[in-house]
């Protein structure tokens, strides 16, 4: 398109907000450290994968912990925490007493591959031997494995093969996909009579999920998938790392989520732990648009075509404006003045790398980068510094060499993993690396490299269906499963628009799912991964604690257990005033939503928990106390009310409508479209709070203008699609008819 055109439509955006100031690198807390208690992250000194705990934590927006090493563990250190997740780890015989003796008090241990001298305290028997890269199957019936999936999932690394020995089992150890082991994989089991609880998982989470989403280490640096050079990410999985015929679950995600019930359900009697939700504003899915440009001119096409799908008014803070990255040569002849608009109107102009589509070493990558972020800078003075990555024919040589130099250069996440080739992918949508959340990597000994992988599960070169794709995707984290994710799609941009790209952007808008770009996802996830709880205290019926929000955590949702030990939570308040909750059910588990406004939060429960501390009263009964799912959640989709019903139109071509939300409602996001036979005539998306009206405009097209003013009015039908804080949606229809404008 040209550049008039690119005014015109700069111009008719009204209100695109401005997109904040980058936020800094450096972070509140650094990866896997913590911000701080109830839960306790305890770790060898000698194994890095320990702190991968802490990104898993963080993941699962548990932004309430602290990394300590074993060595600091005694009486006195535990005592002040609630839950202990203790990394695969040798123990003197006093630091298993010390444990041992928390547990008897009203501790709760989860075990991670644990070693003998727990056996006792885990209620296991006798460890029979390993199992490589196998599969575990969860008890779905009851308890924290009620919301998991199902089917079987993998596992990598070693499992140890436990015998019971008084603990009930939350998932079975499986040798393959369909053959199940007599081992448990994750147990559980109540202590003593002070409410304590010990959990094992015999294979270490942390290894596992890392190898998941990363791939096979002993495969690094291996040409494997019989495709052109040069080692990509997908040779890490080649052939048969990730059983395919498994990808539409995120295999990582919903055994992390596990644990983060596990953490939840045990902690429910001496401390209820909050959480942060994943994405903004309770958005269950967002999809992350990108495209790689190697030629001149293709770039602009793309944000232009964005501008045009983006509704009127839109807020690129909020995630309404249809937004991408385009991944770009310096060979690129966008202008400065071009590169200036796109920028302050959202989009993401970032370097696309060149290896010259070879394999490198980590000096000839950082040689890469020496030369080639400089040109880029220098092509247009006023291009951001790159902050994300996707390399030219995507190439992965190692295991993280990638992510560790493109660190140096100042790259904070990473679009490399890329779901390809067709002859592998064979049309099957889903998440190859077990994920749709971005979380850090980790290197070869599990040291945390302060880089997210956001996976490349669409892209325009792997011969699959696109609508399918990304609808499947969508679909499934809107839907029952619960497979909430970022989707990262690659629609190259040196080619005209193409149907992928609009599909994906149609299939996005038709679920009110946002689209942003490589950059916004950054932004968001290091300002909800910053944020964090504090100074957290439970005396059996309040749980008291403070919030943190970082920059760039803009529509932040926390959430605390609907339910403690003595019951339902009767109210939350912030800063001693009373604040709106929605419930929301997350992976089985019932939590009440609210706006993460910073503050000092009191959230009342009816008598009957412990002290979070010595002395607490008495156990909930039974192993698991069976929470969520039959408790009143809110499943009530939202009804909007839309007045008035006859409108006249201004002269300018635009209506005003008043929308309500109901009530009951936290809020309502609605996408409100004014209908005529077979098309829609105008558009907005805008948010409503609980019990308020909010008053609308809309443009009509030009098209039904000209009609109205031929015809003094015509009928039409205002529709709403509406979803609540819970996640219910709803369609009202109201007929109203349209006035043509009072002449002069
Ligand atoms: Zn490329």
């Amino acid at each position: 398109m040209t550049r008039r055109r690119v005014a015109t439509l700069a111009a008719i955006l009204l209100t695109v907000a401005a997109v904040g100031a980058s936020a800094g690198t450096a972070a509140a807390f650094p990866p896997g450290v913590g911000p701080g208690g109830p839960i306790l992250v305890v770790t060898d000194p000698g194994d890095p994968f320990g702190r991968y705990y802490a990104e898993i934590l963080t993941a699962e927006g548990l932004n309430a912990f602290e990394v300590r090493d074993i060595g600091q563990v005694s009486d006195a250190t535990l005592g002040a925490y609630s839950v202990v997740i203790l990394a695969p780890t040798a123990l003197t015989a006093a630091q298993a007493s010390s444990l041992s003796s928390w547990v008897q008090n009203g501790g709760n241990l989860i075990a991670m591959r644990p070693a003998g001298a727990l056996a006792g305290l885990l209620g296991l028997g006798s460890d029979t031997g390993d199992l490589e890269n196998g599969y575990l199957r969860v008890n779905t019936a009851s308890g924290p494995g009620a919301g998991i999936t199902g089917d079987t999932m993998q596992f990598h690394d070693q499992a140890d093969r436990w015998t019971l020995a008084g603990a009930t089992t939350v998932a079975d150890l499986y040798s393959g996909p369909t053959t199940a082991t007599p081992n448990p994989a994750v147990t559980l089991r109540s202590v003593g009579s002070a409410g304590g609880q010990a959990a094992a998982f015999s294979y270490d989470l942390a290894r596992s999920i890392v190898q998941t989403r990363q791939g096979n280490p002993a495969w690094e640096g291996q040409k494997r998938d019989g495709q052109i050079p040069p080692i990509r990410s997908d040779d890490l999985f080649f052939p048969d790392w990730v059983n395919l015929n498994k990808v539409a679950i995120p295999q990582a995600d919903e055994q992390q989520r596990l644990l983060a019930n596990l953490i939840t359900q045990m902690s429910a009697d001496r401390l209820p732990v909050p959480r942060f939700w994943y994405f903004p504003r309770g958005e269950r899915a967002v999809v992350v648009m990108t495209g790689d440009d190697h030629t001149a001119g293709g770039t602009e096409e793309h944000f232009n075509r964005f501008l045009e799908l983006s509704p009127a008014s839109c807020s690129v803070a909020d995630w309404d404006c249809v937004r991408s990255t385009s991944y770009v040569y310096t060979i690129n002849d966008m202008t400065e003045a071009q590169v200036a608009a796109y920028q302050a109107q959202g989009f993401e102009i970032a370097l696309h790398l060149d290896t010259g589509c070879a394999d490198f070493t980590e000096a000839s990558l950082r040689a890469n980068w020496q030369t080639q972020r400089p040109d880029f800078l220098a092509r247009w003075p006023v291009v951001e510094a790159p902050r994300t990555n996707r390399t030219h024919c995507i190439a992965w040589s190692d295991w993280a060499s990638e992510p560790k130099v493109g660190r140096e250069f100042g790259i904070r996440l990473d679009t490399n993993y890329y779901y390809w080739p067709g002859s592998w992918v064979q049309n099957r949508p889903g998440m190859f690396t077990g994920s749709g959340i971005p979380m850090r990597f980790a290197d070869l000994d599990g040291s945390l490299i302060d880089v997210y992988q956001a996976t490349t599960q669409l892209t325009d070169e792997s011969e699959i269906n696109i609508p399918a794709h990304i609808a499947a995707l969508l679909d499934r984290a809107l839907g029952p499963q619960g497979y909430y994710g970022a989707f990262t799609a690659n629609m190259h941009t040196d080619r005209p628009v193409t149907l992928g790209a609009n599909a994906i952007v149609a299939a996005a808008q038709a679920r009110g799912v946002p689209v942003v770009s490589a950059e916004q996802l950054l932004d968001w996830v290091e300002g909800r991964n910053n944020s964090s709880f504090a100074g957290l205290s439970f005396d059996g019926s309040r749980l008291r604690f403070t919030l943190n929000q970082a920059a760039g955590a803009r529509g932040l949702e926390a959430m605390v257990p609907a339910a403690a030990a003595g019951g339902r939570l009767s109210g939350l308040t912030r800063d001693g005033l009373p604040v709106p909750t929605a419930s929301r059910v997350v992976k089985g588990i019932e939590y009440l939503v609210f706006a993460a406004t910073p503050g000092a939060y009191v959230a009342t429960y009816p008598p009957g928990g412990g002290t979070g501390g010595a002395g607490k009263a008495p156990p909930v009964g039974g192993t698991v106390p069976p929470r969520g799912g039959a408790t009143a959640e809110d499943r009530l989709a939202p009804r909007v009310q839309v007045r008035p019903r006859r409108v006249r139109v201004s002269r300018r071509g635009l209506i005003r409508l008043r929308v309500s939300c109901p009530r009951s409602e936290l809020r309502c996001r609605i996408d409100l479209r004014v209908r005529r036979p077979f098309v829609t005539v105008a558009r907005k998306r805008f948010e409503v709070a609980g019990g308020k009206t909010r008053r609308v405009s809309l443009r009509l097209n030009r098209g039904t203008r000209r009609k109205l003013s031929r015809a003094g009015s015509l009928k039409a039908v205002a529709l709403t699609t509406a979803r609540d804080a819970a996640g219910n949606r709803a369609t009202t229809r109201t007929p109203i008819r349209l006035l043509a404008p009072q002449r002069r």
